[in-house]
């Protein structure tokens, strides 16, 4: 039987629509929306893509949203002084900084500069921090791991007492999700096992998972037969594998494949994410979800 696919664009419209509804509440009760300012240095054509999308979806939701358009040769500690003037800024309750950027500044100096009550990345080691402890701790979840939580507690999927694999021990995705599925709590309470390139045996591992989230960013790595029968496949990889022509637009776009075998994948699963469509769409629903709980701080 074909597994139920986890439809992220979904999810995450509900997740925006339900955030849009609260900023128009807030907005008439006590006059403030949500304040986010996204700095971007330098023109990377992936990262103005991305901060592009995040300024139309803060927009749209009617949050005071900010762009700041740096120029790359900024000093570092004239942007350190530009985070500075944000930090201090009461109507901005969210601080975006694009990364990566330039080799001439040091990314960690300028992570470390953002207040931690402004993350809202989850990027700055006291929030890194807080995750660890758990429960009430927790200001910012990092907005990737959020995502894939929520997309496997929204499909219904039991995550309490599951055996939960997690191919990929990155800071940005491994790592969070697994610390944040041990948690004592409710989204949470599983047993993780975190794998990695020096792993022995993948595939046993993987063969285990109840729910198997996999973050290595290698195309096809995971193999249908790696798969329990039923299990929650989140296929977080994001792969260029070639490029295609748009038929909308007619320009040539990127193909992308996950890190598993989708169409064998979906047959032994139970439920699986697509790529693209499952994972990514949630991201930056998280990424509101977080300044608006910041403005509600505040
Ligand atoms: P990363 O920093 O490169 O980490 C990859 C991890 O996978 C490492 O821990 C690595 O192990 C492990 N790994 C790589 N190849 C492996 C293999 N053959 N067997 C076992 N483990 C292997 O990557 P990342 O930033 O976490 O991203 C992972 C993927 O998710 C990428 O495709 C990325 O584009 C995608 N991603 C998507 C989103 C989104 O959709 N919003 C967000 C973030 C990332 P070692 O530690 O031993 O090297």
């Amino acid at each position: 039987m074909s597994a139920q696919i986890i439809d992220g664009r979904a999810v995450s419209k509900t997740i925006l629509d339900e955030i849009r509804s609260d900023v128009a509440t807030m907005r008439d009760k006590t006059g403030t929306v949500p304040g986010l300012v996204t700095i971007l240095v330098g023109e990377n054509p992936a990262s103005v893509s991305y901060v592009t999308l995040k300024v139309r979806t803060a927009l749209d939701l009617g949050f005071n949203e900010v762009q700041e358009n740096v120029d790359p040769g900024i000093s570092e500690a004239d942007l350190l002084a530009l985070v500075e003037r944000y930090n201090r800024d009461e109507s901005i309750h969210g601080i975006l900084v694009q990364l990566p950027l330039p080799d001439h500044i040091d990314e960690k100096k300028v992570i470390y500069a953002i207040d931690p009550d402004k993350d809202v990345d989850g990027f700055h080691p006291v929030n890194v921090g807080r995750l660890m402890i758990g429960g009430d701790e927790v200001l910012f979840p990092p907005c990737t791991p959020a995502g894939i939580q929520e997309l496997i507690v929204r499909s219904g999927v039991e995550i309490e007492g599951a055996e939960v694999v997690v191919v990929g021990r990155s800071n940005i995705v491994g790592k969070p999700i697994a610390n944040m599925l041990l948690q004592k709590g409710p989204g949470a309470n599983a047993t993780v096992t975190v794998v990695h390139t020096r792993t022995r045996d993948l595939a046993s591992h993987c063969r285990r998972a109840d729910i198997l989230i996999v973050a290595a960013g290698v195309p096809g790595l995971v193999k249908p037969e790696w798969i329990k029968p039923g299990a929650c496949v989140i296929d977080v990889g994001v792969n260029r594998v070639g490029e295609k022509v748009s038929r909308k637009t007619g320009k040539k776009i990127a193909i992308l494949r996950g890190d598993v075998d989708f169409d064998a994948a979906k047959e032994i699963a139970g439920s699986i994410t697509p790529v693209p469509g499952g994972v990514g769409p949630m991201t930056i629903a998280m990424l509101m979800k977080n300044t608006l709980a910041s403005c509600r701080r505040s």
